[in-house]
């Protein structure tokens, strides 16, 4: 027995026999030809039957993980028409009249190293698509387009890395897991993966892909990142248990996705997903949510050992919603301070953090960091439908500040020309009692609330939620905290804004009824409690 750690993308166990996923290897020689029109009408036909593999996968992808995933084979496809890239295949070939397989080795050579120089981390990836589609460019020009060659057996593919192409035209029916020695939870292979429901576990490192062998029977814990080689027979029961008892878990509540939000008496509700990071939007869309109703963007701050340029904001913000469109995603700006801190932004340090410079006070401080937030948001827009929250909102006077810097973005904006959408959603956390007391005056200036109990209930309470002595103290269910968010939810509606719940308290099934009955639109939870929560509204009758 041998156990490996890597990194768990998507959280399911498989145990099954290992099939070492084996690339032919592309070999390109140089040759010198005569007839350069000869060479480009075999590129010619190569590619177009390079383009009608990629319509196939697409449409395999749009079925089995949808539209917003599948739309990396229509890049694929627009790449592969590409003028740069086919000029410069074009003019090796008739330049220095060699063989099309090698114009296109080395046109994809060049092209990735320009795109793995970039500083973009999104342009850095295209990097694997532009080899992807070069392969199998070479591949159809040299004949040796790859056949699946899986068992019929289900088994545990172990490779080195995978590319998009390779994931999805592998045979999903016949696949336990998928575990690779390099990758990054950003691939779109491992959004793919989750996507898939198939677990999946990356990162195992070099020596992992010489020590296993084809055949081998293994375990993949896609929860733990932990991956076992020849398990003895109590581990092997141990995850036979765990298997089952995950397995009975989602059985019942998937019986409850494509089902609709809706109580036994007709009123319905939109359950939206938290995330923390671009890599749960897999979990999000495989546990149905509605849409993303909180991304705790600090996360990308705390992520990192500096400040996330604009670029790099951009890149995730419009990969998310992209990836939901046309699903709702509302992210919040930077929320850092008190228990959320990062080295870098050099604060001070504060007697009372949690009542301190955090978050939008932060942002109203540092302007300056704000405004690039700002920005790579307005910009990110256009790839979605965007709502904007801003968090520890306490005064009007705070909110106007905040609307008058979105509009100095938005003008900024349009003197240089960028784009950005007309009907972004703005609204506010409600997490601190001076909001909920003042909701009405709040009301008028945004689209819509979303009410913060895990703040909401340390500040009505005056219980640090970080300090564990006066836990029994701290009731979520406090009498003060429910006509706090009653009272917002009426002020809301009438002053034409919508209200949801984003704490913690939007997954206790105990307060669904109360909530509907207070007229709540909108319930956002971690992705792995939507379906929970789906089940509650639709076992409750308000007439009753
Ligand atoms: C909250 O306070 O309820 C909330 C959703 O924000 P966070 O937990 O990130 O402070
Ligand atoms: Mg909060």
């Amino acid at each position: 027995m041998k156990k490996y750690a890597g990194k768990g993308v998507y959280g399911a166990i498989a145990i099954g026999r290992i099939s070492v996923f084996k690339r032919q290897d592309v070999q390109v020689k140089r040759i010198k030809i005569e007839n350069t029109d000869e060479e480009l009408s075999r590129l010619e036909a190569a590619k177009e039957r390079a383009s009608a593999q990629l319509r196939i996968i697409y449409e395999k992808a749009l079925k089995e993980v949808g539209e917003a995933n599948a739309q990396i084979f229509d890049i694929h496809m627009m790449m592969l028409e590409d003028e740069d890239y086919n000029d410069a295949i074009t003019e090796m070939i008739r330049g220095q009249n060699v063989n099309a397989e090698y114009a296109v080795a080395a046109t994809s050579d060049n092209f990735a190293e320009m795109f793995s120089s970039m500083e973009d981390s999104y342009m850095q990836a295209r990097a694997a698509d532009v080899r992807d589609i070069s392969n199998r460019l070479i591949a159809c020009l040299n004949g040796s387009e790859k056949e699946s060659r899986l068992s019929s057996e289900k088994v545990i593919i172990c490779a080195d890395d995978l590319a998009p192409s390779e994931t999805v035209a592998l045979d999903k029916d016949k696949v336990l897991a998928f575990v690779t020695a390099f990758g990054s939870s950003n691939s779109h292979t491992a959004i793919l993966a989750r996507n898939m429901n198939i677990p999946a576990i990356i990162g195992l490192g070099d020596s992992f892909l010489t020590e296993i062998k084809d055949g081998a029977f293994a375990i993949a814990d896609g929860f733990t990142g932990t991956f076992i080689t020849e398990p003895d027979d109590k581990t092997l029961s141990e995850y036979r248990k765990k298997q089952q008892a995950e397995e009975e878990k989602k059985k019942l509540l998937q019986e409850l996705k494509g089902k609709e939000n809706i109580t036994l008496d007709g009123r319905t509700i939109d359950i939206f997903a938290n995330i923390g990071s671009a890599d749960n939007i897999g979990a999000v869309l495989v546990n149905d949510a509605g849409g993303i109703g909180l991304f705790r963007s600090e996360f990308l701050y705390l992520e990192n050992s500096n400040y996330p340029t604009e670029e790099e904001q951009f890149a995730v913000y419009k990969r998310v919603l992209e990836s939901m469109a046309p699903k709702k995603v509302i992210i919040r700006t930077l929320d850092i301070g008190a228990d959320k801190q990062v080295d870098y932004f050099h604060l001070e340090k504060e007697e009372n953090p949690a009542m301190g410079l955090r978050a939008i006070r932060l942002c109203l401080s540092r302007p300056e960091i704000f405004r690039v937030q700002l920005r790579a948001l307005y910009r990110a827009s256009v790839y979605g439908r965007l709502g904007i929250m801003f968090p520890m909102i306490t005064s009007g006077a705070e909110l106007n500040e905040i609307l008058a810097l979105c509009d100095k973005v938005k003008k900024e904006l349009d003197s240089e020309n960028i784009g950005y959408s007309q009907s972004i959603e703005l609204g506010i956390m409600i997490e601190t009692p001076a909001a909920a007391m003042i909701s009405d005056r709040l009301a008028p200036m945004v689209d819509f609330f979303s009410v913060g109990t895990n703040d909401l209930t340390q500040y009505t309470l005056a219980c640090d939620r970080q300090n564990p002595h006066v836990e029994r103290f701290c009731d979520t269910h406090h009498e003060a905290i429910l006509r706090l968010i009653e009272m917002s939810a009426k002020n809301a509606h009438e002053n034409g804004a919508w209200i949801g719940i984003c704490g913690e308290l939007a997954a206790d099934t105990t307060l669904t009824k109360s909530f509907l009955r207070m007229g709540i639109d909108e319930l956002s939870v971690s992705p792995s409690f939507v379906l929970k929560v789906r089940d509650a509204v639709r076992k409750t009758d308000l007439s009753k």
